[in-house]
């Protein structure tokens, strides 16, 4: 970890599911610790880190719609269900002395920020960590799209996509032991494919902004810190 960052801000990322260990629900603690560790690397080195967090650990829209529930109120508790694991994670770095803002989508004022994009631009130039929670505050949207928005917002240099696998093939790796790796891949060629990037609209909109898209594993110790700095495994979506 000796050469300078390619980035100077960043946006991370990370599914609900990457909290809960193996765990098959919620948080797990040590997980989120550990994250934000490999999180603490990346701003040890001065850059400026945004995260969205997913909420697919505690509930998803999609999930509450198909049991029968209204897809709208179903796809609010999935955006509350992202509060709380940003909540989680603002812990885990505070512990580490990391200062942290929560600023969400919908306001919740007795818990953490509203969102009001300059009021965030300058937590980051003071080298805080904003975690955007409550994904874009609307029904129908996935976090996947949040973070390529607020990223957009934020003028990131490229959104960090940390997943299971070190970055994108062309089936499951871990299912299909032939799976094809790509080290750069296209926006077009990842919607084409369908390959399970991030979704379509948040790719769409990556495009359109010509915002990089690295992917790549959370579970490599200083896979991320690596990452910024060009080294290690990893899949370029540009
Ligand atoms: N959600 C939403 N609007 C948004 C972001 C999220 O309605 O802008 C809801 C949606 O129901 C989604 C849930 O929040 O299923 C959790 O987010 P997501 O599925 O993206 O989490 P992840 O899969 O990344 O854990």
């Amino acid at each position: 970890l000796e050469t300078a960052p390619k980035y100077k801000r960043v946006l991370l990322k990370i599914s609900g599911e990457a909290l809960m260990g193996d765990q098959g629900f919620g948080l797990h603690p040590p997980t989120v610790e550990r994250i934000a560790r490999e999180v603490q690397k990346v701003t040890d080195m001065g850059v400026e880190v945004c995260m969205v967090i997913g909420g697919g650990n505690i509930f998803r829209g999609l999930q509450g719609s198909a049991q029968g529930m209204e897809r709208t109120t179903a796809d609010y508790m999935g955006m509350l269900a992202t509060v709380m694991n940003a909540l989680a994670m603002q812990g885990a770095l505070e512990a580490l002395k990391i200062h942290t803002r929560v600023i969400s989508a919908i306001p919740m004022d007795q818990v953490c920020e509203p969102y009001i994009r300059r009021r965030a631009v300058r937590h980051l130039e003071k080298g805080r960590v904003c975690i955007f929670a409550a994904g874009t505050g609307n029904p129908y949207f996935t976090t996947d799209t949040a973070a390529t928005l607020r990223a957009n917002e934020m003028q990131c240099q490229a959104i960090f996509k940390g997943t299971q696998v070190q970055g994108v093939y062309d089936s499951d790796p871990k299912k299909n032991p032939d799976a094809v790796f790509f080290p750069k891949i296209s926006y077009d060629e990842v919607l084409q494919k369908n390959l399970k990037v991030m979704d379509a609209s948040a790719i769409a909109l990556a495009r359109e902004n010509r915002l990089p898209i690295i992917v790549f594993s959370l579970d490599e110790p200083n896979g991320m810190a690596g990452v910024v700095q060009g080294a290690g495994t990893f899949t370029v979506v540009s």
